[in-house]
């Protein structure tokens, strides 16, 4: 198979990159010469508010590949299964070609966001247990919340992969709230995606960073100068690149002193 530059990537050659099988909001996917894995490209380009909203944070792609394959790397060694590869640039990671399956599982420590917009809780109130909720990943229905009944009837997931898919957004928020609390963030909310391989296993899927989660500076209790996420684009707060950069600085400082 012939390497080639793909147009999107000026400056960097993806090696034995093949055909795109899709773009989203925040990656482009690619197949490779190998069957069983894709590679991912992280964009800068940013979104909000269903699409509604459109922009760009410079360094976005590279910044959340990398906080994603430490975060994947660190889940693996826990023994939860993910479809993370490696990094072979700081904006491409190579994953398991893994079937997405149409759900964006929620985790909230804290209520923020719609949460707030749509039961009037106020927001910071702590959640205890954490609340796990699932979404249909559907752009054209405006990604709404799901029962569980729903989830059956749209034969979105079967009974036992909502169970496991419940126990493992349960085990990573563990995970990563301690993770996040020693690098002085406070994890409020996140959202995963999952995806299923040929054997039929279920493994954590697309990312973890700063446009999929809300991040508050733990030693900062101002509403506006506490948030670390996209929250900071899609609320036009300003400083969104440094917010971003000051996460994966935290999370490489994590990582690195435990070596
Ligand atoms: O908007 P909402 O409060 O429901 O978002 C909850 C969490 O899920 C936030 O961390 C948000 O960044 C994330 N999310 C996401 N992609 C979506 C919807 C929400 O990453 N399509």
């Amino acid at each position: 198979m012939m390497k080639f530059v793909i147009a999107q990537l000026p400056t960097v050659l993806i090696m034995s990159a093949n055909s795109q099988i899709y773009e989203g909001k925040a990656k482009i996917l690619y197949t490779t010469d190998e069957e069983e894995i894709f590679l991912a490209y992280f964009k800068d380009d940013a979104t909000a508010f269903n699409a509604q909203k459109r922009g760009s944070i410079v360094g976005k792609g590279e910044i959340n590949c990398q906080i994603s394959s430490v975060l994947f790397q660190q889940l693996e060694a826990l023994g939860i299964r993910t479809h993370f590869i490696d990094s072979p640039n700081p904006n491409q990671m190579r994953v398991k070609a893994v079937k997405i399956l149409p759900l964006e599982v929620v985790v909230r420590n804290i209520a923020a966001g719609s949460l707030c917009l749509q039961t009037g809780l106020s927001l910071g109130t702590v959640l205890q247990p954490p609340l796990v909720e699932f979404y249909y990943k559907n752009d054209a229905l405006g990604d709404p919340l799901l029962t569980r009944d729903r989830l059956l009837l749209l034969e979105l997931a079967r009974t036992e992969q909502i169970e496991e898919i419940k126990l493992l957004a349960l085990q990573i928020n563990e995970f990563l709230s301690v993770f996040f609390r020693d690098c002085g963030i406070t994890l409020v909310d996140f959202k995963l995606e999952f995806g299923v391989d040929s054997q039929q296993q279920i493994l954590l899927a697309d990312e973890i960073s700063p446009d999929t989660c809300r991040f508050w500076n733990s030693a900062d209790t101002d509403p506006n100068s506490r948030v670390m996420d996209k929250d900071r684009f899609r609320r036009d707060l300003g400083d969104v690149e440094q917010a971003y950069q000051q996460v994966l600085e935290r999370v490489l400082t994590k990582v690195n002193s435990k070596k």
